[in-house]
């Protein structure tokens, strides 16, 4: 039999950027993707648009996936001969289970790789300043589990080694036992005034940290910090206040969802991220040429104006005229372009393009563009040759489900007409609700244009940046939100 294979993947702490290139070929490649919670879910978009997602977490009905499903559905996948990834938030080893889940594979000769991930005690650490060793304050450290299967529920730990023995000491699932893990660490015999560190979310921009000692931290954290979340205790936490590189940045706590395209918004998107927030390029629609319908080309003697709407609308156009081993001068009609970058398109293709006023009067045109673009945009009578349809892959809408419902993102920012026309058409094709997203999201705008088209599937936004707006300007309006939510 075809033997399938499983390789379990570490997917970092979740900074999306922080997964291996080995792990992401074998995310591209996967058929079937089993995922944890704390995975960044914005890495399921990499996947195939065949790929089976399964969720681990705590479903909509509120159960979990119990590890015996899990790995039952490792096997039975494997053994139809699919490529499954097990994606697990951070490393896979640290308090990951993959010694339990590849065991069972082993056991049952099913043929596996195991790729490592930045587990969050390295990174989350280092993201709050924190280096996890110095060569003058911390010569070890330790990662222990916070989390026990003892009948108290409270850590079941070598605390006078661990107390004695190790510089900096990093617990994993321990902040609902904080105040027993300080305490018992002082009564160990490491000093009240050890520093400590707590950490949530850490490498996401929304990351929060806490700092204090073993004496003051847990009051610190109560009701402010919840899992996932690290407490690292140390002297190296004292670094913080001169390493801390990562979340005083300007735009620090804003997970951002901007559609982009262009190279310019592509640009606009990593300013964004330098400043520090965390912008995810979505929703993203998948395109797929569609077939010429004869009859649209058969006439194009006759057309008086031909219209394209982007740059792949004149590649398709030229690739038709070339197929057809037809000369362009026998045609009368008149070229425009919807946008500069397509007027450079067809010059750049040696075509004369008109100017298109907004009251231009057609009379015999041809339009030629995407799905969405001649949905939306042209309102006269003329012939549409469509060149591509789009759809939304189920990876997008797994993502994008994820990232609402887990906090991960707090605005919604569309930079053009075009991209409001694209979200417009995700709503239309999904099925997702605009209101769901508005409640969520706070709503950014360039131009009117892009907020009339959002204002007609209700999705109303809460500030309309002024046409020629710079990202600069973005980052201030997202700055300025904030001070006006606060203010309200
Ligand atoms: N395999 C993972 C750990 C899984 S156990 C790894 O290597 O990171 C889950 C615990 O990891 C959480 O309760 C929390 O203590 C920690 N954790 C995971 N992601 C985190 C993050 N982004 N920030 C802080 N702690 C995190």
């Amino acid at each position: 039999m075809n033997s399938g294979i499983v390789y379990f993947v570490g997917a970092g702490p979740g900074d999306k950027d922080l997964l291996t290139l080995k792990g992401l070929r074998a995310l591209r490649e996967a058929d079937v993707v089993v995922y944890d919670r704390l995975v960044n879910p914005v890495l399921l978009t990499e996947t195939k648009e065949s790929a089976k997602l399964i969720y681990c977490g705590k479903q909509p009905c509120k159960h979990t996936l119990r590890q015996e499903d899990i790995q039952k559905e490792l096997l039975i996948h494997a053994r139809k001969g699919k490529k499954v990834v097990r994606l697990k938030g951070g490393d896979p080893a640290v308090f990951g289970r993959v010694g339990e889940e590849a065991e069972l594979l082993a056991d049952n000769h099913v043929p596996y790789e195991i790729i490592p991930g930045i587990t969050a005690g390295i990174a989350a650490t280092m993201y709050a300043g924190v280096p996890i060793t110095h060569r003058e304050h911390s010569g070890s450290f330790a990662v222990v589990t916070g989390h026990t299967k003892t009948s108290d529920g409270k850590p079941d730990v070598e605390w006078k080694s661990l107390a004695e023995g190790v510089s900096t000491i990093v617990f994993y699932m321990g902040v609902k036992h904080i105040r027993t893990i300080a305490s018992e660490l002082i009564s160990h015999g490491k000093y009240a005034d050890t520093p400590v560190m707590v950490s949530q979310w850490g490498t996401y921009s929304r990351q929060q940290t806490i700092t204090g000692t073993l004496a003051t931290i847990a009051n610190l954290v109560e009701g402010q910090i919840q899992n996932p979340a690290i407490i690292v205790v140390g002297e190296v936490v004292k670094l913080r206040s001169k390493l801390n590189w990562f979340d005083n940045r300007m735009l620090h706590g804003k997970g951002i969802l901007m559609p982009t395209s262009t190279i310019e918004e592509k640009e606009e998107a990593q300013h964004l991220r330098k400043l520090g927030a965390d912008v995810y390029e979505h929703p993203k629609l998948t395109e797929y040429s569609t077939c010429l319908d004869n009859e649209v080309f058969k006439d194009i003697e006759h057309y008086e104006e031909i219209v394209f709407y982007s740059p792949k609308a004149v590649q398709a156009f030229l690739k038709e005229v070339g197929e057809r081993e037809m000369d362009l001068r026998t045609l009368n009609a008149c070229f425009y372009a919807k946008d500069d970058v397509t007027k450079t398109a067809l010059r750049n293709a040696g075509h004369l393009v008109q100017e298109w006023m907004g009251t231009h009067e057609w009379k015999r045109a041809l339009v030629i563009g995407s799905e969405i673009e001649l949905d939306q945009s042209f309102p006269l009578q003329a012939t549409k040759w469509v060149i591509a349809e789009q759809r939304v892959t189920n990876g997008e809408v797994t993502a994008l489900s994820r990232l609402l419902e887990e906090g991960h993102v707090n605005t919604l920012m569309i930079t053009s007409e075009y991209k409001a026309q694209k979200l417009v058409a995700f709503f239309k094709l999904t099925g997702q609700s605009p209101a769901e997203w508005s409640d969520k999201l706070r709503v950014i705008c360039r131009g009117t244009a892009a907020s009339k088209r959002l204002a007609e599937i209700n999705l109303m936004p809460d500030h309309v940046l002024e046409e020629e707006s710079t990202s600069e300007e973005i980052a201030l309006t997202l700055l300025d939100n904030d001070a006006l939510a606060k203010g309200s």
